[in-house]
């Protein structure tokens, strides 16, 4: 597997979305098309309900590290405008909402969630939910900080739907910690995991990140005993990206202190094994579920997903992103929200829907976007009931796949393709090899390695 791993650490896209973000095409967009299109499916995606992601920007202080969109602030007057602004924009988007809307998942990510005070993610929370119905097997779910995720927070989202949470973790060692300005203790995710698991929250997933600055094996085994100790019931172990041209609060390190690339796949080979061995199955390249939790049961169903916050253990069709570059998924298209603050708030209270750029779905794009997400979901993908024209398109694709191939991680049969029990965790490369937006492009600066 090693050596495997090694040969395909090669940039490939996520798949977290077809086409990927770099290659939609923002000049054939128009956000009246978009809303047209949203209202068009509505009804039909509503049926199975719809998922709300809402990004909440702000952070204290900066994690050297980070990659996301972020307001670094202390001061906690800018959580009510936001939240406002927010329940705003929401209120713009229903109102092309074809009927009730039954949301069936939120997601409160960032930033730090958590910066917001109990009262004002209550205010929040609720003022999205006023005009919607929830759906019996609806989830709820947010991004918490181990070091300032009160008790509170955890009762009063747990009294609004909430059932699953996702702690930052990257790594416990001092040396990164400090290096990446993100200090929390074991006692803190002890703290936040226990209050959580009373309160009564079904699901606790672990970020974990390697190639992080100054990470070495001891450290990493380290961190990941004391993981398995405290035992998430899921784990995002995830491959840190270097781009300080993009991010430059990560020139607070040197590329001289990130691990080498053989002791990051080193890292990677280590942590993985060892979550194998703790009784953690491994879903996609960089996510491990027990098999109570709920994604591995999707997953072993055949019935997981697959969207812009990763993999989901619901379906839905609709993904409405609420907040500052929120990205909304209607199923034949995308829209991202502008980035900034105070212009978000400005044109949401101004009556006018925030989204800068998008991309809208040919029936060519829609189709590959389907068979991605039953490789990436399903591990298989079958085309003999499409198409002549898809068939053929299909079948044109497959040469790409002959080294995939010999090397036993997916085998080809008629018209379909199937990924083997090795191959899961190239999944991705297996379905660069439909993405028609990848050939002919050079990938190295536009997608992050595999490891
Ligand atoms: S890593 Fe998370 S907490 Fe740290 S700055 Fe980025 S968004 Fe904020």
């Amino acid at each position: 597997m090693k050596a495997l791993i090694e040969k395909y650490n090669t940039p490939v896209p996520r798949y977290t979305s077809y086409p990927t973000v770099p290659n939609w095409k923002p000049e054939t967009f128009t956000k009246q098309d978009y809303l047209e299109r949203l209202e068009q499916g509505f009804a039909q995606a509503n049926a199975d309900g719809i998922s709300v992601y809402v990004h909440l920007p702000f952070c204290e202080s900066l994690c050297t590290y980070c990659g996301c969109n972020t307001r670094i602030t202390i001061n906690h007057k800018v959580e009510e405008p936001y939240a406002n602004a927010v329940i705003k924009e929401w209120g713009l988007m229903t109102s092309h909402f074809t009927e009730k809307p039954r949301v069936r998942e939120i997601h409160l990510g960032g930033g730090t969630p958590t910066f917001f005070s109990p009262a004002n993610l209550k205010m929040l929370v609720e003022g999205l939910l006023e005009n919607a119905d929830i759906p019996a097997d609806a989830s709820f779910s947010f991004e918490a900080h181990p070091a300032n995720t009160t008790q509170e927070h955890l009762d009063v989202l747990r009294s609004l739907g909430f059932d699953r949470l996702s702690l930052g973790i990257q790594d416990f060692d001092p040396k990164v910690q400090k290096a990446i300005n993100r200090r929390q203790s074991v006692e803190d995710v002890n703290r936040v995991m226990k209050g959580a698991k009373q309160a009564g929250y079904r699901s606790v997933n672990f970020d974990l990140v390697y190639g992080l600055p100054f990470q070495t094996m001891e450290g990493v085994q380290d961190a990941v005993e004391k993981v398995i100790e405290l035992r998430p019931d899921r784990i995002a172990f995830y491959s840190y990206a270097h781009v300080p041209w993009m991010h430059p609060g990560q020139r607070a390190y040197s590329e001289a202190d990130l691990p080498s690339p053989e002791l990051k796949l080193a890292l990677f080979t280590m942590g993985r094994q060892m979550l194998l061995d703790a009784g953690y199955v491994a879903i996609g390249f960089d996510h491990f579920a027990l098999k109570t939790d709920s994604l591995y049961q999707a997953y072993a169903a055949g019935t997981m997903h697959r969207n812009f916050m990763g993999f989901s253990d619901l379906r839905t069709d609709y993904l409405i992103g609420l907040g500052v570059s929120s990205i909304s998924d209607i199923h034949n298209g995308f829209g991202q929200n502008i980035k900034a603050v105070e212009p978000y708030i400005e044109k949401v209270n101004n009556g006018i829907i925030p989204i800068f750029k998008g991309h809208l779905h040919s029936e060519r794009d829609s189709y590959i976007r389907d068979k991605i997400l039953d490789l990436t979901c399903k591990h298989v993908a079958s085309w003999k009931d499409d198409s002549l024209e898809n068939r053929e398109y299909m079948n044109s694709c497959l040469p790409r796949l002959e080294e995939l191939v010999n090397d036993g991680l997916v085998i080809i049969g008629d018209e379909e393709v199937r990924v083997t029990e090795k191959g899961r965790v190239f999944v991705r490369h297996i379905c660069a090899a439909f993405d028609a937006d990848m050939h002919g492009v050079e990938t190295k600066q536009r997608f992050a390695q595999g490891v």
